[in-house]
């Protein structure tokens, strides 16, 4: 069996199918992320696998990452492909920043997604899937509280990924939020320490992101006019966690049948008594 034998494989690489023990353990990690960080949301949300292209297009994904976005085409009265107003989500908290558009909020706010991705990546490595399930929880306020938020999460979550018994290493990374951008801004990004990705072993040699942490300055607040509650435009955050990417680090640090991983684990992601 492959490492990554636990999803099951399609004509379409990059694509796979989860068996039930893969569903239940997602399921479990999805629980344990709420307990962990998800304790003083204003909103929990599920996304569909699309979203309105106009979105995308306000926070310029369409530009930076024309590559990785997948367009919705379908065959109009007149016979001619045309393409529709959706395209195929690219990551969760872009369904969270309309939302707020056009608005001041009173408060920080702090909210959970749910989502489906997709992006069409060029390679078919273990552990990156083109159609895959993302967990974001997102923090909109005040620059300073973003950091800290953010930084007080990346260390909770280690934490919780050592406890899970997983080694990971963290690094900064540049930030696609921002564009492809120049050699020279992308550099200034990994100074400036946007985005921090969590890392964990996946398969035999195959080391991804589990988990990343942003920090996006006043990027969407920019974009899509949402002020804070002391009329500035807001800053944001978010962390984003892998789901396939995590099931696939537990497979290959405790094996494939999740009834004989360690109780503690068990217990962690709520897998029940033993089969
Ligand atoms: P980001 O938006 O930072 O690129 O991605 C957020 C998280 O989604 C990553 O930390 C990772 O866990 C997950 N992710 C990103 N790209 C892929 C991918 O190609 N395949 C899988 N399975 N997960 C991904
Ligand atoms: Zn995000």
């Amino acid at each position: 069996v492959r490492p990554d034998g636990a999803l099951v494989d399609t004509p379409a690489p990059g694509i796979y199918l989860y068996p039930g023990h893969v569903e239940t353990v997602v399921h479990g990690l999805g629980q344990a992320l709420t307990t962990l960080l998800g304790t003083d949301l204003q909103r929990s949300l599920r996304t569909p696998p699309v979203i309105a292209r106009s979105i995308i297009e306000r926070a310029g994904y369409h530009e930076s990452f024309p590559h990785l976005l997948g367009r919705v085409t379908t065959q109009a009265g007149s016979g001619m492909p045309a393409e529709s107003d959706l395209v195929l989500l690219p990551a969760g908290c872009y369904c969270v920043y309309p939302l707020y558009a056009d608005t001041r909020l009173t408060s920080a706010t702090e909210l959970s997604v749910e989502a489906t991705c997709f992006r069409q990546e060029g390679s078919a490595e273990m552990g990156r899937l083109r159609s895959f399930r993302m967990r974001e929880f997102v923090w909109i306020g005040p620059g300073e509280q973003c950091l800290s938020w953010r930084d007080r999460c990346l260390s909770a979550v280690r934490g919780w990924l050592t406890d899970l018994g997983l080694t990971t290493e963290t690094a900064v990374a540049s930030d696609p939020f921002f564009g492809a951008g120049s050699r020279l801004i992308r550099q200034l990004q990994i100074e400036q320490g946007l985005k921090i990705e969590i890392l964990a072993t996946v398969g035999k040699g195959q080391i991804q992101a589990v988990a990343s942490g942003n920090y996006h300055k006043d990027q969407f607040g920019r974009l899509f006019a949402i002020f804070d509650h002391t009329g500035n435009i807001t800053h944001s955050a978010c962390l984003a966690f892998g789901y396939e990417r995590l099931v696939l680090a537990l497979i290959h640090r405790h094996g494939d049948d999740p009834n004989r991983w360690p109780g503690r684990v068990r217990d962690m992601l709520r897998l029940g008594a033993l089969a």
